[in-house]
């Protein structure tokens, strides 16, 4: 069965997500650990969490992924940016600890002051902090489109990042179509060339999740502007193809397409009716 779901708000609970999720015909969701721009952490409200994780099993929807705020840069030149991303980081991985054996994905960051080879330390050092024997969800680098120095858009620094890590076992990568595309990696005309270097580099056993965006700027183009399934450059073909790829098709896939519930609903039953079980 594919696993299909969509970038939701949480704000209103975790159970009113979960529902939104089974209305909209998702198996599964993203959501913001916290304010994705501001930074400021939810308070915990854990007969919430209990009601969700009770429908969570009813309904499957589990791993859920969620994404760390987009503020969150382990590799800025500034330290008290580095400093947020470790407290940051902490928190939301210890409110995961209430939400057992999920993912939750970042953006390794921008470099772009201090250059890759420190970058990569910095958010190796991150991960080694944050990253405890008795964390209980599974932290995922997110391939990046390459824009304005962000680490991550080539898998060889995924891979560097990930063998500086004490623990290890608990570090996965996210693919997102539209990132990975911008980065330069042909995921239209050359699909399993692109399987094979990440498992070449990084190991395809890391892959945990994949973002499914077509791409409003074209194959390598450094860019990253998300746009609706069969609306970009990608295309409604390559999408369906790589959901339904041999080595891919037991994964999660989240949609962060521009789209309210209803577009996110329409997307996610033309993905179904063209995946092939
Ligand atoms: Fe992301
Ligand atoms: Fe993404
Ligand atoms: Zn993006």
């Amino acid at each position: 069965m594919l696993k299909i779901g969509c970038h939701l708000s949480v704000a209103a609970g975790y159970e009113a997500a979960a529902k939104t999720a089974v209305e909209i015909g998702a198996n599964t969701f993203q959501f913001f650990s916290r304010n994705p721009r501001g930074g400021a952490a939810r308070s915990v409200d854990t007969a919430d969490i209990a009601k969700f994780l009770r429908l969570a099993q009813q309904h499957d929807l589990l791993p859920v992924l969620a994404h760390a705020p987009y503020v969150l840069n382990a590799s800025s030149a500034t330290p008290a940016t580095r400093a947020f991303a470790h407290m940051c980081m902490q928190g939301d991985l210890s409110t995961l600890q209430l939400l057992p054996n999920n993912l939750y994905t970042f953006h390794p960051g921008s470099s772009s002051g201090v250059g890759k080879p420190q970058g990569i330390a910095y958010v190796t050092e991150l991960l080694n902090r944050a990253v405890t024997p008795e964390i209980n969800t599974t932290v995922l680098l997110e391939a990046m489109s390459g824009k304005g120095g962000e680490l991550g858009a080539d898998f060889g620094e995924l891979a560097e990042i990930i063998s500086g890590v004490e623990c290890a076992d608990k570090i996965g990568v996210c693919l997102d179509t539209c990132h990975v595309f911008c980065a330069g990696y042909d995921i239209v005309e050359n699909l399993d060339g692109v399987i094979e270097e990440f498992d070449r580099t990084v190991g395809l056993a890391r892959l945990k999740a994949v973002h499914v965006n077509d791409s409003m700027h074209p194959l390598g183009s450094r860019k990253d502007r998300h746009a609706k399934i069969g609306e970009g450059l990608i295309g409604a073909d390559a999408i369906i193809r790589l959901i339904n790829h041999p080595r891919l098709k037991h994964l999660p896939f989240y949609l962060e397409t521009p789209n309210e519930n209803d577009g996110y609903q329409k997307e996610i039953a033309f993905l179904k009716a063209h995946y092939s079980g």
